[in-house]
Parts: C-alpha cells; sequence; structure tokens
C-alpha cells in the first residue's frame, strides 16, 4: 500500500464541549455530539467515501472545529463524479487534512469473481493499514440507522477496534437532503438520479423506489457491506 498524499494528523481543535454523552438523543444537534467527541478524542480521525452522509458530516464537523482529517480509500473504481466531488469539498474545506490511500494493484477485474476479496484488498486493507500506523482513539463517521437494516440500531458510540462516533445515527434520507439543499453543500450529482448510496461503478446501480439507500451496492448478491464497519476486519 501507499499512500498518493498522506497529510500527518495535527489536529488542533479547540472547541470546548458542555455535554456528556449521555445528555444527547435522537434530537441533538450533530456538531454537539462532535464538540463533544473532539473533547474525549482529540486525535480522531475521519474516513469518507463523500457520499450525502459523510459530506453532511463534514459540513458539522467543520462547525465544530475539526481540522484533522478526512480519509479517502481510493480504489480505482471510483465513478468520475465521486472524485470531482472530492476536488469540491477540497476546496469547500480547505481546514482539512484531506488524506487520499490507494493499494496500487493491477486491475484484475477480481470484482467479477470475488467482491470480498476485492473489497478486502482495495479497500479495507488501505485504511486498516493506515489506522494501524496513526493508532487514533476514535473514527469519526456518518453512517445513520434508515440506510439499511444492518445499521438499524447504530448509536451515538459504539466500540469496536477504536470508538466510532456516529453524530447522524437518528438522522433521516429527508433530513440529509434538507440540510444539504439549505446549505448547498456540493454533494455527488449522482444522488439525484438514484445512487442514494455510491461506492465503485462496477459493484452500484442506482435504487428503485422502495428499496433501502444502500440496496444498489452489490445488488444481488448477499453482500450488503464492504467490510469496513461489520466483520472480523471491521475499523
Ligand atoms: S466495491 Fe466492488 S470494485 Fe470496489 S473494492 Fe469492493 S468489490 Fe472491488
Amino acid at each position: 500500500m501507499s499512500e498518493t498524499a498522506v497529510s500527518q494528523s495535527a489536529s488542533s481543535q479547540s472547541v470546548s464541549s458542555k455535554f456528556a454523552l449521555s445528555d444527547f438523543n435522537a434530537e441533538s444537534n450533530p456538531k454537539d455530539i462532535i464538540a463533544w467527541a473532539l473533547e474525549q478524542h482529540p486525535d480522531l480521525i475521519m474516513p469518507s467515501a463523500f457520499n450525502i452522509n459523510g459530506i453532511v458530516l463534514m459540513d458539522f464537523a467543520a462547525q465544530a472545529g475539526y481540522t484533522g482529517e478526512v480519509v479517502f480509500v481510493d480504489t480505482d473504481y471510483h465513478f468520475p463524479e465521486t472524485l470531482n466531488t472530492y476536488a469540491a469539498l477540497e476546496r469547500k474545506y480547505p481546514q482539512f487534512k484531506f488524506v487520499t490511500l490507494n493499494a496500487n494493484l493491477e486491475d484484475t477485474q477480481q470484482y467479477l469473481i470475488d467482491t470480498d476479496a476485492c473489497c478486502a484488498v482495495r479497500k479495507v486493507a488501505p485504511l486498516q493499514d493506515y489506522l494501524a500506523q496513526k493508532n487514533p482513539s476514535a473514527l469519526l463517521n456518518g453512517r445513520s440507522r434508515d440506510q439499511a437494516d444492518t445499521r438499524a440500531s447504530i448509536g451515538f458510540v459504539e466500540q469496536g477496534k477504536r470508538k466510532r462516533i456516529n453524530p447522524l445515527a437518528y438522522w433521516t434520507r429527508e433530513m440529509l437532503e434538507g440540510y444539504v439543499k439549505e446549505h448547498e453543500l456540493p454533494i455527488n450529482p449522482m444522488y439525484w438520479d438514484g445512487f442514494l448510496s455510491i461506492g465503485c461503478w462496477p459493484c452500484t446501480r442506482a435504487v428503485r423506489p422502495g428499496e433501502d439507500a444502500r440496496a444498489g451496492r452489490w445488488a444481488g448478491q448477499a453482500k450488503t457491506e464492504c467490510g469496513l464497519w461489520v466483520g472480523e476486519k471491521a475499523l
């Protein structure tokens, strides 16, 4: 694995939170949860695939004073629209340190044969290796309960290998879309064409009416997660 661009963490968050975790509920402002998390875990890192959840999270993190890393794994199979969205976010949030990881593998089209193995080497391993090196005590991420059944019970804090802070756990798709429009955030334009969760192009299709937001990922397979958040290699 190599890092095409790596900025060392130098989080200088200075927001002081007046909250305790027990103060938060489904109505809480994500900015307050992030401010609390920064106080508890000043070394936290934000992995992101630049989906709508992640971009709303980024905007709240900026308001909360986050100046740390936003880590993206480039699998070599992202849509051009995703990479353009990445560029727009770099322009909008210069206070963040954007980091791109890439496994630098040959294009063997492994996704045609074994998507679990493909995700493991192209997506999970680069991030796992990077986190092993940085060893943050927590990860900030934008997952929410209504994205999929596999996420239906997540809370604001989960304990994995390290803490996972989920400030948008109770946000619905309607809330996310309303926030994006109100704040004119540069989300991936494919979203408005039904690509509610966007990963690699070989493994993503638009969602059909009535399907959950992640139904377009690995459609037709039992696979529902890339392995970053569930499974024995989870972050
Ligand atoms: S989403 Fe598909 S193409 Fe991307 S890493 Fe996983 S299996 Fe490979």
